[in-house]
């Protein structure tokens, strides 16, 4: 069968993504490759496509053993023979699973990075016929990337042991170009076929909201999504609990996953969640990675990560299926000391020198002022991704917070100049520069103990702000260091001017501030909540889902392996009356139709018979 062939009957799509076809006609020629595209980009099918056409069995290392099982199931139930070789095996199951592979039966067999080394499986896969070696998450190789695990490195020593070198496709949505190295050199490609597709996820509406109560504005915007899967991330355990007990106290069907649950929980919270059992689940960072459920349709931080490439990575969870999806970040300034925090403690340090660690830990420093500044431009948000991974991107993309008008930017330069001059008084009277709390407190005319101590409260800009809230001053400075009028430094705080601060204060040169317009009310959706379904088809919708909910519960799968979201709104637009039709819904490959088919076109036939 060659590619389209495949992509049509397994998987039932009748065109590749941007980038795909690169990847995938690479690997069938015999190069190596390196696919760097964004979570839910479609990287799987990169090597699954090439793994049905060509013969052999294709090895796909994965870090998540806890995913794997998914990721089987559905190509199972596209038709293609699949298995997992992890440690939730019994030995008897690991033994059956190494009987079959020797006997040829899978296309793909998904691995945990530790089990390449075993003695057992080294001379079972010498035996075989290596089609393909895909690296899933490939910067988990290496130390620069969020998810380093050293397990990874095992994985060049086992293909030089292999009596035939395969391809080797590496995959992930790191896309710094040190990151990117490092893949290529640690995992030992021979000149590969490298397609970094574009970043964009048009459908992914962005919002960076600072709310006064953090708590209570999540339960609003979740309460807003009730019915709606999405996952709420905090950066601790114990934020997790306390976000988790109050949507639970709300009535909310909320789950939890952190790494101080014993092991059964998490196992069984992810399910609950994959199986819309609880479809909202709050978490750290440790829950996600590989989680391809593709209904997630918001993704909400609680705190701010400590990286773009993170926060990236983990909205991109939303909206796998292309329907729109929200990723709101709630911001406060004291999410910068966690952050800070976690950097300088979090980091499992075991495999770095202490050279090694020192210089990770700045790098870790660099990415955090990134992340920080998207949290504080005034400009559109999904610019200031885009250009962070090295992308043009236009300034006004129709579909995020800046951008949709939620704010209206307005001449600040009056607000500007006087922070700005405070600032500069400050220095003038104490020799030092001081942190923008207590420059806010002399801007609001504070008598806080530390103000009257350093005789602060003298200065002739004490109080000039204080008709302002201390939340507003807070985002004036915030947005002020964001457009590089004020500079903070990322060692003690202390803010200082820098030179286009000087234009402003004695040229006059205008500043212009983006202000809420109004707060943001949660019985107000966000735009990028708007349902693209058409309301004529939204009753069939409805009944798809209610069918797909049953037959998926009928047999214990989630209900996004029977069909993505994506699929049923295709379905229900199309209205598909014969099997042929049934065909050309997007997502519907020819066992899915064996398999579904009849029952679907039921529901259809019934539903347009009644409306008749
Ligand atoms: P990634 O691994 O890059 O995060 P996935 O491989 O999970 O992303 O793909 C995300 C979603 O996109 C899946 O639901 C998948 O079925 C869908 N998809 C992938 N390729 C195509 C395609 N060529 N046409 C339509 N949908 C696709
Ligand atoms: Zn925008």
């Amino acid at each position: 069968m060659d590619k389209y062939a495949v992509l049509r009957e397994y998987f039932g799509y009748t065109d590749f993504r941007p980038g795909q076809e690169a990847l995938i006609d690479g690997i069938l020629s015999g190069r190596d490759v390196l696919g760097v595209m964004p979570t839910g980009g479609g990287k799987s099918l990169c090597y699954q496509v090439p793994a049905l056409v060509l013969d052999g069995v294709t090895l796909v290392v994965s870090p998540l053993i806890s995913l794997m099982k998914d990721q089987v199931t559905a190509l199972q139930k596209a038709g293609v023979s699949a298995a997992y070789i992890n440690s939730s095996l019994s030995p008897e199951e690991l033994r059956l699973a190494y009987q079959r592979m020797g006997q040829g039966q899978y296309k793909i067999v998904y691995i945990a990075p530790e089990r390449l080394e075993g003695d057992g499986f080294i001379s079972l896969a010498r035996r075989l016929n290596i089609a393909l070696l895909a690296v899933d998450e490939a910067h988990c190789i290496s130390q620069w990337g969020q998810d380093f695990r050293p397990s990874y490195l095992r994985i060049p020593d086992f293909v030089e042991r292999l009596s035939r070198r395969p391809p080797v496709a590496a995959f992930t949505a790191t896309a710094t170009s040190r990151v990117r190295e490092d893949i290529c050199q640690r995992l030992t490609l021979e000149e590969p076929v490298q397609v970094v597709t574009g970043f964009d996820r048009p459908n992914l509406y962005f919002d960076v909201l600072r709310p006064k109560s953090k708590l209570k504005t999540l339960c609003g915007l979740v309460e807003e999504r009730r019915g709606k899967s999405g996952i709420v991330y905090c950066s601790t355990r114990s934020a997790v609990d306390k976000v988790y007990a109050a949507l639970r106290e709300r009535g909310i069907p909320a789950t939890r996953y952190h790494a101080g649950l014993t092991q059964e929980e998490r196992k069984k919270n992810q399910e609950d969640f994959i199986y819309d059992r609880r479809p909202v689940c709050v978490a750290t960072n440790a829950f996600g990675m590989g989680i391809d459920k593709s209904n997630v349709s918001f993704v909400i931080h609680y705190n701010m990560p400590m990286s773009l490439d993170a926060y990236y990575q983990e909205v991109g969870r939303a909206g796998r299926d292309g329907e729109p999806a929200d990723c709101i970040l709630l911001y406060s300034p004291g999410d910068i000391q966690t952050a800070k925090y976690l950097i300088r403690n979090g980091r499992d340090n075991d495999a770095l020198s202490e050279e090694e660690l020192e210089q990770a830990i700045r790098q870790d420093m660099v990415r955090l002022e990134d992340m920080t500044g998207y949290c504080k431009t005034g400009g559109c948000l999904r610019g200031y991704i885009l250009r962070y991974f090295g992308q043009d991107a236009p300034e006004n993309c129709g579909n995020c917070g800046v951008c949709c008008g939620e704010s209206e930017t307005t001449d600040a330069t009056r607000q500007a100049q006087m922070v700005l001059s405070c600032v500069w008084r400050i220095k003038d009277k104490l020799g030092y520069n001081v942190g923008a709390l207590l420059l806010g407190r002399v801007l609001l005319g504070s008598q806080d103990k530390r103000v009257l101590e350093l005789g602060l409260n003298e200065l002739s800009t004490y109080g000039l702000m204080k008709s302002y809230g201390k939340s507003q001053i807070r985002d004036i400075i915030d947005q002020l260091e964001g457009q590089d009028y004020l500079y903070a430094d990322p060692n003690h705080g202390g803010i200082s001017l820098t030179s286009r601060a000087g234009a402003v204060l004695y040229h006059g040169e205008k500043v212009y501030l983006r202000f809420q317009t109004a707060s943001p009310a949660p019985e107000k959706a966000a735009p990028g909540t708007k349902s693209t379904a058409a309301p004529v088809e939204s009753a069939l919708l409805d009944r798809l889902k209610a069918l797909r909910l049953e037959l998926a519960r009928q047999e214990d799968i989630p209900a996004y392996i029977v069909f993505s979201n994506a699929t049923l709104t295709d379905m229900a637009a199309r209205s598909p009356r014969t099997m042929d039709e049934f065909l050309s819904v997007s997502g519907v490959g020819q066992i899915k139709a064996l398999r579904y088919g009849k029952q679907f076109l039921a529901a259809i036939n019934d539903y347009l018979a009644e409306k008749e």
